[in-house]
């Protein structure tokens, strides 16, 4: 499936969950921080199972609305915005309030 292939190189920003600590990185390999401990509080999973599943259906959504389109109107993260900003949406999504409860 393309959008694991495009999971692999997905970049963004990653941020510690945990309410006491404030680590974020900025355009990071998404995929590189899954099931890793912040470096900051070593308290809290950065990107667990559950943000890798919310991201993959993201990325096919995605996908889908911009085939219906037959352009490329959604671009899922913030680092392409500058490249295709004329006609782009551009979505930055926090998986923390997608997750089931
Ligand atoms: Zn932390």
């Amino acid at each position: 499936m393309t959008n694991e292939k495009q999971l692999k190189t997905h970049r963004a920003r990653v941020k510690c969950d945990n309410p006491k600590c404030d680590w974020t990185q900025d355009n990071a390999i998404v995929l590189n921080w899954h099931n890793k401990q912040c470096p900051k509080c070593n308290n809290c999973i950065i990107i667990t199972d559950e943000d890798i599943s919310v991201l993959k259906n993201l990325l096919l959504l995605a996908e889908k609305v911009n085939e219906l389109a037959g352009r490329k109107i959604v671009i899922l993260g913030k680092e392409n915005c500058n490249k295709n900003k004329e006609e782009a949406l551009s979505i930055t999504v926090d998986t923390k309030t997608l997750r089931k409860k």
